[in-house]
């Protein structure tokens, strides 16, 4: 494959599998009584944890380039965070990135951007925590921004299950070169390519949305699939695994429709899984038709939700949440 991008691609990848071993370990530690307790300290410490090892690897390779990530190391630093700091030290240094706490802060706040910039980075290092936190899915997501165009997209999916079963998806997307996957946890076997998937109609659609109600509204997307006859139901799954599902024809379709106004989309909820349904040949828009705009710092704020399909239904799609808008 040759792009321009071989050293980011190949850095960007051994960052994400890092930190999806890390995350792996700390969610395997989460029992029944700490989720009883409603304990959401695991997902802290990986959550950091897993920006600190891949924002390490990032300062190095590319020191010009700003990451906008979506923790900063402030509360550590904090007298109260003392005991997740040393956690998380603990953790990196299990993980391969062995460090002071100066280096392990130093590493978290280098992805504390938060303007455009003609190239930066955005990262997510657990998206869908609460999928994370119930042992169900998350994912950590990474892309390389290139003058307001994704160039880049990467995604670990530590509970996505490879063709054939193994569990953990590597996916990934470079502009203009195809989406691939490939394992996650093991690095013999060699990428293959992803596809959306060819449903034209209607009433055959997946349509794949958030388990939190908070983050997409329920009732909206049920009038929806109500208006196009839709007889399958929902699938329902926390993260960018979504565009994973949509990228290898799992789902139809991904919604994301605003629950209140005003809310911005966060670029690193969206980034990496937008050019693996992108460059798997489906569309992604926002609820209006218009593209992503990543050009406006850490939000979409010139967007509203996020719709992404397999590029045939899409026209059909924009149409059916016009129709079924809920009064302002
Ligand atoms: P999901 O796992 O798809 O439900 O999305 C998780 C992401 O939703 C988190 O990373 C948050 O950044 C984001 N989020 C938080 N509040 C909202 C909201 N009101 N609307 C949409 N997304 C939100
Ligand atoms: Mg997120």
């Amino acid at each position: 494959m040759n792009h321009g991008f071989r050293r980011e691609l190949e850095a960007g990848l051994r960052a994400v599998r890092q930190a999806a071993l890390l995350c792996r370990e700390v969610q395997s530690g989460i029992t029944t009584e700490s989720l009883a307790k409603q304990d959401t300290s695991p997902v802290t410490v990986a959550d950091y944890g897993s920006q600190a090892v891949i924002c390490r690897l990032l300062a190095a390779e590319f020191p010009e380039d700003p990451v906008i990530g979506e923790e900063g190391a402030a509360e550590l630093r904090a007298p109260e965070g003392a005991v997740f700091l040393q956690q998380v030290l603990d953790l990196c240094a299990k993980n391969g990135a062995p460090g002071t706490t100066a280096d392990v802060c130093g590493w978290i706040d280098h992805g504390g951007a938060s303007q455009y910039s003609p190239r930066f980075w955005t990262l997510d290092p657990i998206d869908g925590t609460k999928g994370f936190l119930r042992k169900e899915q998350y994912a950590i997501s990474l892309a390389l921004i290139v003058n307001g165009e994704i160039e880049l997209g990467i995604l670990g999916c530590p509970n996505m299950n490879f063709p054939g079963g193994e569990p953990g998806v590597l996916a990934w997307a470079v502009r203009g070169y195809g989406a691939w996957q490939q394992p996650l946890f093991s690095s013999e076997q060699s990428a293959v390519a992803v596809r959306t998937s060819g449903t034209s109609e209607p009433s055959d659609l997946v349509i794949c949305e958030s388990v939190e109600s908070g983050h997409s509204a329920h009732d909206w997307s049920g009038l929806i699939a109500g208006d196009l006859s839709v007889r399958r139901t929902a699938l329902r799954m926390d993260s960018q695994c979504k565009y994973l599902a949509v990228a290898r024809g799992e789902a139809d379709l991904y919604l994301r429709l605003p629950t209140k106004r005003g809310y911005q989309e966060k670029i690193w909820d969206h980034a990496g899984g937008v050019l693996l349904v992108l460059e798997a040949g489906g569309q992604v828009t926002d609820i209006s038709g218009r593209l992503l705009n990543f050009r406006q710092g850490a939000t979409l704020a010139l967007n509203e939700g996020v719709v992404a399909t397999n590029g045939r239904v899409h026209p059909v799609v924009l149409r059916a949440i016009e129709r079924n808008r809920p009064a302002a």
